[in-house]
């Protein structure tokens, strides 16, 4: 008899809710605990996950991809996704409650962290933060085991109220010396902002050292800023083919 090895990615994991956390008005964490308790599948920093939403059956009603929004070391019980309310999966998943069970398929996906101690310049547009969270934490616990590495991430939402992770960003560039946050707003900000305003562009940019052939940039956000940012970065003569690397959260 033959025996078919199956792909340890592509089995369903049954997992609990743990906690549903809103960081912003439309954005909420959601924290998942593996049902039989067992150790999380193993993933990269910026890797991705089917969540399934399940019907009273234990079937799947539907199923959407989202970027684990923590690093893996976070994650030796529980993953956590940060999801945007956008249409009718997203408004179900937001009405989980704790205990409930959801499936869990993954990880996928080749947006993960450069190995390596080359700079890194990142750039999120609004939710697309998730898998540079991830990376930015778990260069945090390189650096703990002696890494020297420098991030500079520029994260770019319409208002201060819909940028989720953005305090705790904030507390991580004032903690250490290795991340440089550059905070955009492009719609309204208040008076003591401190960040940049407006859209992301070339000369933003180029208030800051962050051009050199030797760094590596990641961007995750709407398909229009990613455009834009490739644009940009290729008119500063960032050979894009080379050193960028990217997530559409697209179909
Ligand atoms: C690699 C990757 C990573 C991503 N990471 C993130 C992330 O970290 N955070 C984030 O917020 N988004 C992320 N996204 C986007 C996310 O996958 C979804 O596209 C987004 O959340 C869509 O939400 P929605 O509520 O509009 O979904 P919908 O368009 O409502 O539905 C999504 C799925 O559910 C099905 N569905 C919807 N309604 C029904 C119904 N009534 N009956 C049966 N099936 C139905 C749809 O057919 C579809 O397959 C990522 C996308 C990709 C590709």
């Amino acid at each position: 008899m033959r025996i078919m090895a199956i792909n340890p990615v592509l089995v369903l994991r049954r997992f609990r809710v743990g906690e549903i956390k809103w960081e912003t008005a439309e954005t909420f964490s959601l924290v998942l605990v593996p049902e039989d308790l067992k150790d999380i599948p193993a993933f990269k920093a910026g890797q991705w996950m089917y969540l399934h939403l399940l019907h009273e059956d234990g079937s799947t009603w539907a199923k959407s991809a989202y970027s684990v929004a923590v690093a893996p070391e976070e994650c030796a019980e529980k993953i956590e996704l940060g999801i945007k309310l956008r249409g009718e999966f997203t408004k179900r998943a937001s009405k989980l409650m704790p205990d409930d069970v959801v499936a869990v398929q993954g990880p996928f996906g080749v947006f993960t962290l450069p190995l390596g101690q080359a700079p890194l310049v990142m750039f999120a547009g609004g939710i697309g933060i998730t898998p540079l969270r991830s990376m930015i934490q778990e260069v945090k616990h390189q650096q703990a085991q002696g890494g020297e590495r420098k991030v500079t991430l520029f994260y770019s939402n319409k208002y201060v109220e819909d940028a989720p992770y953005l305090e705790e960003l904030m507390d991580l560039a004032k903690e250490v010396s290795w991340f440089t946050l550059i905070p955009i707003l492009t719609q309204h900000a208040p008076t003591d902002w401190k960040g940049e305003q407006g859209r992301l562009n070339l000369e933003m940019l180029k208030k800051y050292p962050v051009i050199d052939s030797d760094f590596i940039y990641l961007m995750c956000g709407p398909k229009p800023f990613m455009e834009s940012v490739r644009g940009f970065l290729k008119e500063a003569g960032v050979d894009v083919r080379r050193q960028l690397k990217e997530e559409l959260f697209g179909t």
